[in-house]
């Protein structure tokens, strides 16, 4: 018998995985359908510290920040893969008195890590009209997502902890000490299938506030490649070989995942109105992000299966949370100590089953 059974190798799922076999918890299997459109698969990855134009910190900045660089980094050692990069983020002033502001910002003590106002203007200056210049976010990421997820899963192929797998809730078997699914037995059960635990007879009460999202990855041939993500309208993130992602949409209603024209449309309307150099698109791409009304993610148990939990709800964030909630929800399985997840976090529903 299984000790744990994670149902969905998105984010959430292989990070939870890599935290409870860090912890020695080693029997444990991970399942799979493989879609291509999952949140992680297609999610750009941009961890970026500030938000907002009137420049707010990200919630608990720092424990995320400092829980992702280590996480991803001892992942990269463990799978001889490089997919996280530190990339500054810049932004134009838009006019003197934005400038001012930013300026006044980067001389308080708190904000020195964050906010660089000299940077070199003259890349950016290629791509966007900047008369007054701008400043750049500092300490920002990226994670190459399908890099990493595909890296982990062949890894736990490897260990034999993976079943690519489209599991089916209806045919869960409850007995008092474990859950059986088909052939499978396990004492622990954790959903982790991002927007589609939306819709699970177990979950669906939770309020979750589910987000589409598209982008285009463009080619840009006339200037040398940029080295930092540009955010205006929209953002421009850097990949190699002169392409970029222009991103993202997001809606709520109509959550297919069809790519649309509306989305194409949006976005070049958007990228048009900064970028000044001519541009081919290449591709279109859409997922659903597992966001919810709080804007905090789900972590705990369901209230009458006691061998059944969730860990959801990363929402537009899931590459810069899920290294500290990972963490958090290993401590609660191995310790079935609810305390180890901090309280905003906490699954909080009425679930009739
Ligand atoms: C367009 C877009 C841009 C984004 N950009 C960013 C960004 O820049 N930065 C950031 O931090 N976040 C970003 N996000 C959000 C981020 O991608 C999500 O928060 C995160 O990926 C959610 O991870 P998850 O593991 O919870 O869900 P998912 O990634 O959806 O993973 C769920 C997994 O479960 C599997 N699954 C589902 N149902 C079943 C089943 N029945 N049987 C077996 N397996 C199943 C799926 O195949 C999938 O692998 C973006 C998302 C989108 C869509």
């Amino acid at each position: 018998m299984l000790d744990y059974l994670i149902i969905g190798q998105g984010i959430a799922g292989s990070l939870l995985s890599y935290e409870l076999l860090k912890n020695n918890h080693n029997n444990i299997l991970v399942i799979d359908k493989e879609n291509p459109k999952a949140s992680s698969m297609v999610g750009t990855g941009i961890c970026n510290p500030i938000v907002g134009k009137y420049l707010k910190k990200t919630w608990m900045v720092d424990d995320f920040f400092s829980q992702l660089v280590e996480t991803y980094q001892d992942l990269e050692k463990i799978l001889a893969t490089n997919f996280l990069r530190k990339i500054p983020i810049y932004h134009k002033y838009n006019d003197i008195e934005e400038q001012n502001r930013i300026m006044g910002f980067s001389a308080n003590a708190e904000w020195q890590d964050y906010i660089n106002t000299s940077p070199d203007n003259t890349q950016y200056q290629l791509f966007v009209e900047s008369k007054l210049g701008g400043w750049e976010s500092k300490n920002s990421f990226q994670v190459n997502g399908s890099r990493f997820l595909l890296a982990w899963r062949k890894y736990l192929i490897e260990k034999q902890k993976y079943k690519s797998l489209n599991f089916n809730e209806n045919k869960l078997v409850f007995h008092q000490q474990y859950i059986e699914y088909k052939h499978i037995k396990a004492k622990k059960v954790i959903f982790c299938r991002g927007f589609e635990d939306a819709t699970s007879n177990f979950f669906k009460s939770l309020p979750f506030s589910l987000v589409k999202g598209e982008w285009l990855k463009i080619k840009i041939k006339d200037v040398p490649q940029l080295e930092s993500i540009i955010i205006q309208s929209c953002f421009l993130l850097p990949l190699e070989n002169q392409e970029y992602i222009v991103g993202s949409t997001y809606h709520w209603d109509n959550l297919t995942e069809d790519i649309s024209i509306n989305a194409k449309e949006e976005l070049v309307e958007k990228l048009e109105r900064f970028l000044k150099v001519p541009y081919q698109i290449i591709e279109q791409k859409v997922g659903i992000r597992p966001a919810t009304h709080t804007r905090k993610p789900f972590l705990g148990k369901h209230f009458t299966h006691q061998n059944l939990f969730i860990f959801n709800g990363l929402g537009t964030k899931g590459f810069s949370l899920a290294p500290f909630f990972a963490k958090q929800m290993a401590k609660y399985l191995i310790s079935d100590d609810i305390n180890a997840i901090q309280n905003e976090a906490r699954v909080k529903y009425k679930t009739k089953i």
